[in-house]
């Protein structure tokens, strides 16, 4: 399939507001699409270069993309830069620059769906010194055999802002539409989907080999899907009443404030760790590995855990933002363990032997567990738990976990099969404090004086989890400690998509955890609502925009206090 073919497609859904519309136009693209270009297809239309469950990002920025398009057209950066002010994408400056330059030339070859998704592969393994160069030429490479409308898709892509409005839920649809019985089958897709993690896959299986193979696949080791979520509970005695199973009783357990651990093996001894991003960290927690291959008696499994770091001189859990150190650090990963050692609480099973454990209630994947798991203290424990129907029980346990310092407890319903990504109430939280609220940035400003080189003062956003669009709930102006602001610049800088002033527009990706005093209904955020006196309690380096709270918690938050 030509790349042009591609494009006309994104072109068609960008010209489309309806959801409807959007799914013929994407289930017409996959029908007709060549049995070996359909995964790629799957995965590209939504912008992606590899599956869910593969965390390879391209480190792509929006100066290097500029750098790439200055490489393949001549064109000086600052016309791109006006151009990309002018129209607030530099897919469209990039556009401009190649329509520019292919005036006087003309583009030497044909890009395919597939070499362009090869090269985007290989780009993304470019490491160490150099990488930054190779990675510009490689750009260039593409944009200099592309006409203006694939450059602008190409730039588009390598940026991850497809700005296409094609949500999970579009493609699910066009996937059921294209190759099986539509909407009655959405559902199977939809399960398929949260599994495996992989969209190419799904629409590979659904078209080649329909319906039944596609109800067979299944979890695999080492292919992590998202993880099952909370909801936040009323009062403990909701929780367990709501959760109960039929004799009335609910599993209720610390919830530890750290890392969440997916922790898959398969064979002799290969174990690996992933955060709820599927970023694999095996390589930063020798600690994690070796207590859990100690402590499972099996070969193949996949085990759901937090992951909790201490201090060693005083024993004390430390907050996330320490222990997050141990995920960035590559190089000097055992001095850091010894520097923050963890105790891995492990709390569910997903997968043992050749079973998936999915469709299981949680009170037969925790037997699957206990049959296989010795605990080690302070490395690898069980998370502490009750089963009571009491909720003056559950309340006593509470207090003891609260007075011990952790943030509270989760009440599990134990009938529950687990329900990858899905918040559907089957766990609830029951917190002491006032619930912080996770929020996207989507603004910066450059501070003053002698910090004018960093970026602070963050517009902060919710998700509306119908359109996918963030809506603004305030602005945090104080709070930062210098190296938060550091870290803070570092991580939004490459994430730069327009600039007004000393204002910069963010593609929305880091996620900060806010506290604040109050939120107020106001009409100055497109979310109606103003957070009041917004401050930092953590950058949430483990979280992405998808996990960022909803406009619907802000909703009830605002309507609880
Ligand atoms: P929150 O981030 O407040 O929505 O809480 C959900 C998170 O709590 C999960 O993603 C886990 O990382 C964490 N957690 C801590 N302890 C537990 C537990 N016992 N069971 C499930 N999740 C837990």
């Amino acid at each position: 399939m030509e790349y042009a073919a591609l494009v006309s497609v994104y072109e068609r859904l960008e010209a489309t507001s309806g959801t409807h519309d959007k799914t013929d136009i994407l289930a017409e693209a996959l029908a007709t699409a060549e049995e070996d270009t359909l995964g790629t297809l799957a995965l590209l239309v939504r912008g992606k270069v590899f599956p869910n469950w593969d965390s390879t990002t391209l480190g792509v920025s929006s100066s290097l993309v500029t750098d790439a398009v200055v490489d393949a057209t001549g064109v000086p950066a600052d016309r791109i830069e006006d151009w990309w002010r002018e129209a607030g994408d530099l897919g469209d400056a990039a556009a401009e620059a190649v329509r520019e330059k292919s005036q006087a030339t003309l583009a030497s070859r044909t890009l395919t769906v597939a070499s362009v998704h090869e090269t985007l592969e290989e780009l993304a393994g470019y490491e160490g010194s150099g990488s930054q160069d190779r990675k510009v030429k490689t750009v260039a490479g593409l944009v200099g055999s592309a006409d203006p409308a694939e450059a602008r898709w190409v730039v588009r892509t390598v940026l991850g802002a497809m700005r296409l409005g094609v949500g999970e839920g579009i493609l699910r649809d066009a996937i059921a539409q294209a190759f099986l019985d539509g909407a009655a089958d959405a559902d199977a897709v939809e399960r398929a989907y949260a599994v495996t993690n992989d969209a190419a896959l799904v629409a590979e299986t659904a078209s080649r080999e329909g319906l039944q193979a596609l109800e067979a696949l299944d979890l695999r080791v080492f292919r992590p899907i998202k993880p099952m979520l909370a909801g936040k509970a009323d009062s403990m005695a909701d929780a367990v009443s709501d959760l109960a199973d039929d004799d009335g009783v609910a599993l209720v357990e610390t919830k530890y404030d750290g890392i969440r651990a997916k922790l898959h093996a398969d064979g002799d001894g290969d174990v690996r760790m992933f955060t709820r991003r599927l970023e694999d960290v095996t390589a930063q927690f020798p600690d994690v590995i070796e207590a859990t291959r100690e402590a499972v008696a099996a070969d193949r499994y996949i085990l759901e855990a937090e992951v909790v770091g201490y201090d060693p001189e005083t024993g004390e859990a430390v907050p996330f933002q320490e222990l997050s150190r141990r995920i960035k650090r590559k190089r000097g990963v055992d001095a850091m363990a010894e520097e923050v050692p963890v105790t891995v609480h492990v709390f569910d099973c997903l997968l043992l032997g050749e079973d998936s454990l999915l469709a299981e209630p949680l009170r037969d994947r925790l037997d699957a567990l206990d049959a296989v798991f010795d605990p080690i203290a302070d490395r690898i424990e069980r998370a502490d738990h009750r089963r009571t129907a009491d909720p003056e029980a559950a309340v006593s346990f509470y207090e003891t976990v609260v007075a011990s310092g952790h943030e509270g407890v989760m009440v599990k319903n134990l009938d529950a099969s687990y329900q990858p990504g899905s918040r559907v109430g089957y766990q609830l939280k029951v917190k002491s404090t006032m619930e912080p609220l996770d929020l996207v940035v989507t603004r910066a400003k450059w501070s003053e004086g002698r910090k004018s080189d960093f970026l602070g003062r963050p517009y902060l956003a919710c998700r509306d989890p119908d359109s996918g669009a963030f809506l603004e709930v305030g602005r945090m102006h104080t709070g930062f400690t210098d190296a938060q602001l550091e870290a803070f610049t570092d991580l939004v800088e490459p994430l730069i998509e327009s600039v007004d002033g000393r204002e910069a527009d963010l593609r929305p990706e880091v996620v900060l955890e806010v506290e604040y005093e109050e939120i107020q209904s106001s009409p100055t955020y497109d979310s109606g609502y103003a957070l009041r006196f917004p401050r930092l309690s953590e950058i949430r380096t483990d979280l992405g925009p998808a996990d960022a709270d909803t406009i619907g918690t802000v909703e009830r938050l605002y309507d609880e206090q």
